[in-house]
């Protein structure tokens, strides 16, 4: 790349001198130490010099080499932010908030004062807050309300390689904000000069090529790891079952390898909570002498602070056990490993565009890529030598993709598109790294319309500004304010809070499948999903006023609920209540028992996801072509109902359609361009 300069930081693994602990020593001075130790360290004046002499700098480093936690902050210490703030955008909002936990601990300051976090429903700042980490959505977010993001003086793009959708679109303005930020002040310097924008894009993978040509005039720093070797072992026969295999694979390394402890990357929370089971069930059951093993699990839905565990150091005569799904792979390192088990299987977002008419984001399980394996297998090494076991073969790795295709190019665009209608820019129009497809640009054009939020020239309404407003899916940001004319925002903020929490408030499970079902007939309601969501959430507001903590837990286990997702659902219902307030809706007004106004509220955005009944028994989609079916989950799945609107479709080896309630015929056939047609 033209202009680049590789800045070698010694690897320093071999040198180092012993970590001889003080027994004097405060925690501080260990977490100090440690700050010290890291690859980064030694380049920190390097480092910094580049960061100073260029607008852009692209810094690339071996994941676990310091730069998420210590860049910010040698930043913030050398005075070169000036009087503004630091921004340091993630991916994962899991990411973000135990980042800046570990960084204000080294800051020696609590949480939400120097060091801060924002992620969507979430946000621990104040105004002493100088190094803020955010997700990527968040500060796309505050674009709207400050087009120049005036008061961050350096923006930190992290974890830049995995191209997420707001990456690319923050990456894509950031572009031009610091063309307007750092051109130089015209006219007799009168007006007060604004603040300069530095701008520094990190990422763990090596392709920087495509960041340096889109900054032109941009540095590229290369920061060395430590990287012992790993020994990496194939599987000689593709397995069926992989968590089984996984297990299976543990075990051998727990009876037969020294200490050392062992990451598992797995595909997402199921697959992690059903190995999590199978482990402790017969870890129990192993002979005594044999080390302990102690689990650990790291997800994106985790709950801030719960996986906290997984960074405190390992018990004597004990063998830590860490399932993860991909944030371990670069976001977050966990020191201590040394056996890495890689299912070769990951969730990745896709966009179903094409045959399914209406198109829809659905979840896929899907094979990694091999830079993901790579950064799988690296994991092993951060320490020592180590170990990884794929679980797959030879020849499957060789298949894989070199590296994920950018998110922008494979999931549903309604939301970033609204976003950017109410920013006056356009897809077709911003100055992207790489331009989504012209299928899925048209799907989200249509669905905008359809709720409403852009009239038949495609300019942004007056409704649309304000369901642009609500952190939500456009769909359920119209179902908000369509509730303002049903006489019934209180019931559907209530549902769409519930809807919006990042795990699933209804627990399944199979061993226990008609006590769950027993369980569940309390809540029930006979238009189906939304209302029985409801009653739920009714039911355990009515026990939050007799119980305590420990009883309202209990209250929840008894009901297979998920009650982190229902107080997440609480705080949500909060923060949407605020929007409302701005824009003038008063979330108080209540609809009583009557079910008609909640499902149509709900229907008016949800239009796209509407289906009526067939002579087979299937539903097929209004919008559509494809054929649904009520998903097993659903209170409605045997029931035969002529019309229905649901949350999302989940693609399995059929289309199903999850949080389901029937919906008035005549009030489907009565949404405008809509024609309710007849099998
Ligand atoms: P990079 O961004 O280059 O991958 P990081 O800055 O994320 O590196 O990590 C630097 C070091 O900080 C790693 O050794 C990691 O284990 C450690 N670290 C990160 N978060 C925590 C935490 N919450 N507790 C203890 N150590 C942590
Ligand atoms: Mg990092």
């Amino acid at each position: 790349v033209n202009g680049t300069t590789v800045v070698h930081m010694e690897d320093s693994a071999d040198v180092a001198v012993p970590r001889v602990p003080v027994a004097t020593s405060s925690k501080h001075a260990a977490i100090q130490e440690q700050r010290a130790n890291l690859p980064i360290a030694r380049g920190k004046e390097a480092l910094l010099n580049e960061f100073r002499e260029h607008d852009v700098t692209v810094l690339l480093g071996e994941t676990g080499s310091g730069k998420t936690t210590q860049v910010p902050q040698y930043l913030l210490e050398s005075g070169m932010a000036g009087d503004g703030m630091i921004a340091v955008t993630q991916p994962r909002r899991v990411a973000a908030t135990s980042l800046s936990a570990r960084v204000a601990t080294e800051q020696n300051s609590s949480l939400g004062s120097v060091v801060g976090y924002a992620v969507r429903f979430d946000e621990r700042s104040s105004p002493a807050t100088r190094i803020k980490y955010l997700t990527d959505g968040m500060i796309f977010r505050e674009l709207m309300s400050d087009p120049l993001l005036s008061k961050y003086s350096i923006i930190i793009v992290d974890e830049a390689h995995e191209r997420s959708l707001r990456t690319d679109l923050l990456i894509a303005n950031l572009k031009t904000i610091q063309q307007q930020r750092n051109e130089p002040a015209k006219g007799k310097g009168k007006e007060k000069e604004k603040e300069k924008l530095k701008i520094i894009i990190m990422s763990a993978t090596l392709d920087a090529e495509k960041f340096g040509k889109f900054f032109p005039g941009s540095k590229i720093i290369y920061v060395q790891g430590r990287q012992h070797p790993v020994t990496i072992y194939h599987c000689a026969q593709s397995q069926v079952d992989y968590v089984d295999s996984a297990l299976r694979t543990f075990f051998q390394i727990h009876t037969d390898q020294p200490p050392g402890d062992v990451l598992i990357f797995l595909p997402g929370q199921e697959d992690i909570e059903s190995l999590e089971k199978s482990i402790r069930l017969y870890a129990n059951q192993l002979p005594h002498g044999q080390q302990e093993v102690l689990i650990c699990t790291m997800y994106a839905s985790q709950a801030p602070g719960q996986n906290a565990k997984v960074f405190h150091s390992t018990p004597p005569n004990t063998r830590k056990c860490i399932l993860a799904t991909n944030i371990a792979e670069t976001s977050i390192t966990i020191p201590g490993v040394k056996y890495v088990i890689d299912t070769g299987k990951c969730k990745e977002k896709r966009y179903l565009a094409k045959n399914t008419g209406g198109g829809f984001d659905t979840l896929m399980t899907r094979d990694i890529t091999k830079s993901s394996a790579m950064q799988r297998a690296g994991r092993a090494g951060r320490e020592g030598p180590g170990f990884c076991f794929r679980l797959y073969t030879e020849d499957s790795f060789k298949n894989m993709a070199t590296s994920a295709e950018p998110e922008i190019l494979r999931c549903g665009l309604t939301s970033p598109m609204l976003q950017l209608k109410c920013l006056g820019q356009s897809l077709e129009t911003l100055d992207l790294m790489d331009r989504p497809d012209i299928d899925s640009m048209i799907s989200a054009l249509k669905t905008l319309y359809l709720i409403g939020a852009l009239d038949s020239t495609g300019e942004i309404t007056e409704i649309g500004r304000d369901m642009a407003a609500f952190p939500l899916e456009p769909v359920y940001s119209r179902a908000v304010l369509a509730s303002k004319e049903y006489g019934c925002t209180n019931e559907v903020l209530t549902v769409i809070s519930v809807l919006s929490a990042s795990s699933k408030v209804f627990v399944e499970s199979s061993e226990q499948r008609d006590a769950v079902a027993e369980a569940r007939r309390k809540f029930k309601h006979a238009s189906g999903d939304h209302l029985t969501i409801l009653n739920v959430v009714r039911a355990y507001n009515d026990v939050a006023l007799s119980e305590n903590k420990s009883g309202r837990r209990e209250w929840c286990r008894k009901h297979f609920l998920n009650e982190r997702a229902l107080l997440e659902a609480i705080d949500i219902r909060e923060q949407l209540q605020h929007t409302c307030e701005r824009l003038g809706i008063d979330w108080k007004v209540s609809c009583g028992e009557k079910e008609d106004p909640v499902i149509q509220s709900l229907g008016h955005g949800l239009v796209s996801n509407t289906a009526f009944l067939q002579p087979d028994g299937s539903y097929k989609q209004t919008m559509g072509h494809s054929a649904v079916k009520i998903h097993p989950s659903s209170t409605l799945c045997d029931k035969k109902v002529p019309t229905i609107v649901y949350d999302e479709v989940v693609y399995t080896n059929q289309i199903y359609a999850r949080g389901v309630s029937i919906i008035n015929k005549s009030f489907l056939a009565g949404l405008g361009s809509l024609k309710v047609r007849q099998a």
